[in-house]
Order: C-alpha cells, then structure tokens, then sequence
C-alpha cells in the first residue's frame, strides 16, 4: 500500500493565537494509542513532513491532532491555514513506542505532558487499556496560560467515569490559575506538592511515568526521578520512565 494516504480535512479548530486542532478524514492502517504518524504538504515542489501523535484512538475516525505553531516553523504555519476538503498528506504507517505495551507491569500510571504533548496521553485514555490494566492515573498537564488548556471537557469526562482511579493536575506557569499549581512540574515533584495534590506518592515499587513533550520538562523530570531511584525503561532493561520528546 502507498506510503503516503490523502487525508481530508474535516475542520480545523483555532484555540489561541497558536494552539488549533486538525480532524482529518483518512484510511490508514491501524495504530497503536501513543503513537504517532506524519503529516505532509507538497510545498514549492518539496514534501514537507513532520511526526505527530495522534490524539484520537484507534479505530475513531476522524482522526484527530493537537498543534502549535511553532513560530517561523515551516510546516505548522501551513497546517493551520487549512480549511475543510484540503488535502493533508497522512503516512499510513504509525510510529512509535510510548505505548503502553511498553510499560512494565505496575499499579499506578504518572502521564506528564507539556502543550500539545497532552495528545498521546488522550489518546491512550481514550481506549480500554489504561483502565484495565492500572489502579490509578494521574495525568498532569504543564501549559503557559489558561488558554492554553483544551480538551477539559473529555478530562473531566474521565474524572467523572472513573472517580478516584483518575487524578489531574493542570499546571499553569505564566498566570495565577484557581485550581492550577504555578511554575513547571519538575519544581513541585521535588518539594512534594505534586504527589501531594494528587495523593499518590512516587514509588519505583508501583509508579511508571510517561513524559511527553518539552525537551526540557523530560530531561528535567528524567534526572529528578532518577536521583530518588527510578530508571528509565528501556526495552532490555525495563524501568520506570518512558518518553517522547517533540524537539
Ligand atoms: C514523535 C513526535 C511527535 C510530535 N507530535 C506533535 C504533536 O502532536 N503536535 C505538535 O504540535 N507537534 C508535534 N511534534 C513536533 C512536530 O513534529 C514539529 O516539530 C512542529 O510542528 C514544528 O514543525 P514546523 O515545520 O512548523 O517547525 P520547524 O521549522 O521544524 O521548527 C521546529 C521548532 O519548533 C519548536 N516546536 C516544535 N514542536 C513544538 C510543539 N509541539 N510545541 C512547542 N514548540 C514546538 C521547537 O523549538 C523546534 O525546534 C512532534 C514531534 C515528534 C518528534
């Protein structure tokens, strides 16, 4: 089958100045909640391509992608230009290993996201698996401004259907936000108010953390586990932390 599948698009959603939303309407093959796949537009006589997790689940269509427009970036300042019925070029093939058939048996799931890394974490929600398989999930997500938070609606979904199993944490750094911690996540694991306002405690005996998004956060949140005994999960030696950096 071709590598590269025309996708419709179906809407485009502009959040804020530099957060929108792509449905897009295509048949590929099936992929794994978590991963990713490429989007391309022929630019100039150049296919330009980039990874993007998909934040729908398997089997839904539209598919489903959360973007930032990164500033001077070439082919986000495209994509968010585009309109219902314009092709977007989709690989049929998904990438990637921040799934969760990666993740070691454990009882207690941490997914910690910056911005649009928020996307594999709904999309992984969004099938039976995490449920199934964990006692709790604490998903924290790390934004600049409160405008910058999207998808509350299914979060609190979730927080509905699920009670107790499922914690949330927003963060919120450059504006003071009821209900939201301020500052970045890997300040509040290491003075203990993370573990605090979700009410689980880090424990390399029952804790896995995924990491998804902002270089930095992952690097950062990486080191600070490590020092107090977590590991990171390889596939020949697995551990406690599995990550996707979008840069
Ligand atoms: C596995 C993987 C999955 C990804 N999934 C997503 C996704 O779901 N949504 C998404 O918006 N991007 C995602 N990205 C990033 C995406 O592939 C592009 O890098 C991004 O859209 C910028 O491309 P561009 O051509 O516009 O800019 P370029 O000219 O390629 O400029 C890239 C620069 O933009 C900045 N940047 C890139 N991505 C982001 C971002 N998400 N938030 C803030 N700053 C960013 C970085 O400083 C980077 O150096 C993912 C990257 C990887 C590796």
């Amino acid at each position: 089958m071709a590598e590269w599948i025309e996708g419709k698009i179906v809407d485009n959603t502009h959040w804020t100045e530099n957060l929108f939303s792509l449905r897009v309407s295509a048949e590929i093959s099936n992929f794994t909640a978590g991963q990713f796949t490429s989007l391309a537009l022929d630019l100039e006589g150049e296919r330009i391509a980039r990874p993007y997790s998909f934040l729908s689940s398997p089997g839904q269509q539209p598919l489903e992608f959360f973007f930032y427009t990164a500033t001077g970036g070439t082919l986000s300042n495209e994509l968010v230009a585009l309109d219902p019925g314009d092709t977007v070029l989709v690989k049929n093939q998904a990438n990637g290993f921040f799934v969760l058939d990666e993740v070691p048996p454990c009882r207690e799931l941490w997914m910690m996201g910056t911005g649009t890394g928020i996307a594999p974490f709904l999309s992984i929600l969004g099938t039976e698996q995490p449920w199934e398989r964990f006692d709790r999930i604490a998903l924290i997500y790390a934004v600049r401004r409160e405008a910058d938070l999207r998808y509350l609606e299914r979060i609190d979904q979730y927080r509905e259907q699920h009670g107790d199993k499922f914690r949330f944490q927003a963060f919120v750094s450059r504006e003071d936000v009821a209900g939201t911690l301020p500052g970045r996540i890997p300040a509040a694991i290491e003075n203990g108010e993370l573990e605090k306002q979700i009410g689980l405690e880090m424990n390399p005996e029952q804790s896995h953390f995924m990491l998804c998004g902002n270089p930095d956060m992952v690097k950062d949140v990486t080191e600070l586990l490590k020092s107090r005994g977590f590991r990171k999960n390889r596939r020949r030696t697995p551990g406690h932390i599995t990550t996707e950096n979008y840069w």
